[in-house]
């Protein structure tokens, strides 16, 4: 069969979204042809080029200069001077637009310095803004900073003047978002945008290409909501009945669950859910792509659309999930159909871990589906994106991942796991030092004790990089009632851990639970202050709680649990969306908490006001935290004693060099680096070989001799001790 796999506009700028990779690659191991388009980038460079630009100018000139007059005849100059600025400069944006995307793909250096410099080069304001913010004379090195506003500033002007549906990295959301009816999303399909950027892409694209016999069309978030339905009313039209079409992905998993709207049949033929591999198989061995007459019976996680019905899919078959454990196990990303070279590599945020989310066009992959604690109570534990939790055979995916890292050129991982495993976390990081360390990865952890000192340290030499993770409550308590499944301990332990060994961190808050009181967001915005202050993160974010239909808070509600909770729940509406989030009884309560947090964590997130007093954020009365002030010293130091403990070796566990080279200095003294510190001690020439064998880097024979060596010699044991921490690490 031809299949092709679509990501719509508009997704993350810099990295193509991988169910793409995923599904082409499930698809090409059952023999089929296909092909994987990310429609999200071409969509940016359909608008951001020299013609793109011409068009847009021309089609939303009129408008803007009446905009600009209607702005300064009800006093704001400054609007209408900005809306005056693009059109008296548009030929300076139309001339430098190719440029800035190449300089943000790292592909025109010399331009950078004109960029800078030149008088002539188009500025906004939020180009303005980061000019006059900086506190010394911009360099070629900020360019990039430079562009990445000038991609913003261009879509602040999209969406001023012509498209308000218009964001860089997602489109028509709120119309999604918001409770509507399915009419209504279809009476806004023809948005300018759509209608004369992603029209002629489509024509461009598909016109001549005859006609698929699938297409899978992957909606990932709700701002690509919209334009997957245009793509798919596209395709239908050129297509007719010659293709299947059938959507997936993570908003259709968790808005579309029960859709019963007989109108999305005029644009797809089917849902499928979840990971997709059961569903698929399972349509394809019912034969009913060959012969479409009659529908089958229900199918394996698949939602089939008639003229007039809807068939609803089974969620359960035995032998199915078998077949998508034993899959997800061997699924291997295909990249093959991606230029990752024009992905623009987008920084508009000084902080380090920030930037790693857009700085950088990475492969995306995980190591296990789902999560393997899935017990979170907010969490939407009883989805498979979370329940479903399958490990993937590490050793395959590390060398497809290298593979595509070496025909790319691209050596960045992002894995986008829920939560990676540390045990094969270790197993992929040592799979990279056996190769010489080529990748860089990092992705999203449970903050937990098995992230210790010494694993951190050996990740950390392997290639690991960032990590982020749910510390949610800062509060013991609260740690327990949602069921998080670690403590404060445990948290700041690995916190420090990774940042001693160099590794980005990050923290994800929340506020606003169900149970919450005012007391209990100032302790854990206290206990946050502590976490920075104390250097045990890079940058953290606070959301407000949304409770969610498929939460695990709300499936015990339904059997009685949780009598403080008092959900809101639907009445029979027109809405097909919005299926998920539910309301609940003081849900606005603590709204306004939300800017105080906001501005304290974006202070602290630059290392500013760290010894102001949380109360002092907040502009209405709220209590003082009961949290120790010394609260995080505390647990430091408890981990710091947790690490002190001697090597054991009736553990079962391995011991790694990771210190520099050995320099013998004087007679059997040794020096070498760890961490950037520099180290000496006595050791026996003996005990120096066999230690430069136990590196990750070693191969496998030689480490296994060397270790199994030390393991014979009580005396060898004796010395390794005093090498803990400061070069040896006992994982
Ligand atoms: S919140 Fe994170 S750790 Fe908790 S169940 Fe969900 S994915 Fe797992």
């Amino acid at each position: 069969m031809n299949i092709i796999v679509i990501t719509p506009p508009l997704v993350q700028l810099n990295s193509p979204y991988p169910s793409g990779a995923y599904l082409t690659s499930f698809f090409k191991s059952l023999g089929h042809d296909c092909h994987w388009y990310d429609l999200s980038l071409e969509l940016v460079y359909a608008i951001f080029s020299k013609e793109g630009l011409t068009k847009l100018f021309e089609l939303s000139e009129e408008k803007a200069l009446k905009l600009a007059d209607k702005a300064q005849s009800e006093g704001d100059e400054n609007t209408a001077f900005n809306i005056r600025r693009y059109i008296s400069t548009k030929n300076n944006w139309i001339n430098w637009i190719d440029d800035i995307l190449l300089i943000l793909c790292g592909k025109s250096r010399e331009k950078e310095h004109q960029f800078l410099f030149s008088p002539y080069a188009p500025r906004g304001a939020r180009m303005e803004n980061f000019l006059s913010s900086m506190d010394r004379e911009p360099s070629v090195d900020d360019v990039r900073f430079l562009c990445s506003y000038a991609l913003a500033d261009l879509g602040d002007y999209v969406s001023t003047v012509f498209d308000t549906e218009f964001s860089l990295i997602r489109y028509a959301e709120h119309l999604t978002v918001d409770e509507r009816s399915f009419s209504e999303i279809e009476k806004n399909l023809d948005s300018p945008v759509m209608q004369h950027f992603y029209q002629p892409l489509l024509e461009k694209r598909f016109e001549k290409m005859p006609a698929p016999d699938m297409v899978c069309i992957s909606i990932p978030f709700a701002g690509t909501f919209l334009p997957a339905l245009f793509t798919a009313r596209f395709l239908k039209k050129l297509y007719g009945d010659k293709t299947y079409l059938v959507i997936g992905g993570g908003f259709v998993n968790t808005e579309l669950r029960e859709v019963s709207e007989l109108s999305l049949g005029k644009y797809i033929d089917a849902i499928s859910y979840d990971r997709g591999y059961g569903s698929y198989k399972a349509l394809f061995d019912s034969g009913f792509l060959q012969n479409r007459k009659n529908l089958p019976k229900p199918l394996y996680k698949l939602r089939l659309f008639g003229a007039d019905s809807i068939l609803p899919p089974l969620f359960e078959q035995k032998e199915l999930e078998v077949y998508e454990t034993n899959l997800t196990a061997q699924v291997i990303p295909d990249y093959s159909d991606i230029d990752f070279s024009l992905y623009p590599r987008v920084c508009d945020d000084k902080n380090p871990m920030h930037r790693l989310w857009n700085d950088g066009a990475w492969i995306k992959a995980y190591l296990a589906h789902g999560c393997y604690w899935h017990k979170c109570a907010f969490c939407d534990t009883q989805l498979d994106y979370v329940c479903g939790y399958r490990p993937v055979n590490v050793e395959k995916l590390y060398r497809g991942l290298l593979q595509t890292a070496r025909e790319k050129g691209v050596y960045g991982i992002h894995f986008v796991d829920e939560a990676l495993p540390p045990k094969f976390l270790k197993e992929f990081a040592l799979l990279n030092a056996r190769n010489g360390n080529p990748l860089y990865f990092w992705g999203n952890v449970r903050f937990e004790k098995a992230f210790t000192k010494d694993l951190a340290a050996l990740l950390s030499f392997c290639g690991f990089g960032g990590a982020s993770a749910g510390l949610e409550v800062a509060t013991g308590d609260g740690l327990k009632v949602i069921n998080k499944g670690v403590d404060i301990d445990s948290i700041a332990g690995a916190c420090a851990a990774f940042k001693e060994a160099g590794i980005l961190v990050h923290a994800y808050m929340i506020y606003g639970f169900w149970y919450d009181t005012a007391q209990t967001i100032i302790n854990s915005m206290e206990t946050l202050r502590q976490f920075f202050q104390a250097g045990l993160l890079d940058s953290s974010f606070w959301h407000k709680f949304v409770l969610t239909k498929n939460s695990q808070v709300f499936y015990e509600w339904t059997k009685g649990q949780h009598d403080d909770l008092n959900p809101v729940l639907p009445k029979a509406s027109k809405s097909i969306f919005a299926n998920n989030n539910l309301h609940f009884k003081g849900e606005d309560k603590y709204q306004k908490f939300g800017p105080p947090l906001e501005n304290a964590l974006s202070s602290w997130m630059h290392g500013q006001a760290l010894d102001r007093k949380v109360t002092k954020w907040f502009d209405f009365p709220v209590p003082p935290p009961t949290v120790a002030k010394d609260f995080m010293e505390k647990a430091i130091a408890r981990y710091e004693e947790r690490n002190s403990r001697k090597i054991d070796f009736s553990e079962n566990k391995k011991l790694y060099w990771l210190g520099s080279i050995l320099v013998e200095t004087e007679a059997s003294v040794y020096s070498w680096i760890y961490l950037q510190e520099e180290f000496a001690k006595k050791l026996t020439r003996p005990l120096v070989e066999l230690l430069k064998k136990l590196s990750p880097l070693s191969s496998i024979e030689d480490y296994d001799k060397a270790f199994e060596s030390i393991k014979k010699s009580p005396e060898m044991q004796k010395q390794i001790q005093g090498l803990h921490n400061i070069g040896l690490v006992f994982v």
